[in-house]
């Protein structure tokens, strides 16, 4: 499919109202991996997918004590019962493990993103990045790529169009109007981004 010059803009639009790149995973193999974009404190500062935590089965109260919650699965239950809090009944919730969940290509399941994470150093749990498909592209293609790329095209269609202006010049119908538009275009794109990065921490 050739995008049209709308298409293009339409996406250019979406590149200028989404968090400038670049787009990483950051998090911790061992708990919650979260894409991150540009903060005030770094370049993977500002959380922009996340998960939260939901209802855990028990909750602990200082004068309750320990309060089991409808919600509760049965492992927790049973882990309770029979004090065995080192793994053989792990939660069934989830949710619970606090992460984001991808589907694997194979089979095709969800799991946790942890899978896919690469350690920042071996015997660290820090997560420098996920090579799980689907996130990879999520962060390759953050919206200061894409955008470069597609005024990219947008510059390279104005070329092409002057060329072709330029070896049809007997016969040319290339009008103003049409050359106004592949420049006009460009410059929306340009301005859209320059608008877009005088705020990079209006969503803070
Ligand atoms: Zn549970």
């Amino acid at each position: 499919m050739r995008l049209s010059d709308e298409d293009i803009e339409d996406r250019l639009n979406v590149c200028n109202e989404a968090t400038p790149g670049p787009w990483g995973w950051r998090g911790n193999d061992n708990g919650l991996v979260e894409l991150r974009g540009p903060g005030h404190f770094g370049p993977y500062d500002r959380r922009l997918i996340s998960a939260v935590r939901g209802e855990p089965c028990f909750t602990y109260g200082d004068y309750v004590g320990v309060v089991e919650n409808p919600s509760a699965c049965e492992n927790c239950i049973k882990a309770w019962a029979t004090r065995d809090y080192d793994g053989e009944y792990p939660c069934l919730k989830p949710e619970n493990l606090n992460t984001i969940w991808v589907t694997d290509p194979d089979p095709m399941v969800l799991r946790p993103i942890n899978q896919w994470a690469v350690r920042e150093r071996h015997y660290r749990s820090n997560i420098i990045d996920v090579t799980h498909p689907d996130a990879a592209h999520i962060a390759a293609y953050d919206p200061t790529t894409v955008r470069e790329m597609l005024l990219e095209i947008l510059m390279l269609r104005g070329m092409a169009y002057t060329a072709a202006c330029a070896l049809d010049s007997v016969t040319s119908d290339c009008t103003d109007a049409e050359t106004n538009h592949h420049v006009g275009l460009l410059v929306k794109g340009l301005l859209g981004a320059a608008n877009r990065q005088e705020t990079p921490d209006e969503r803070r």
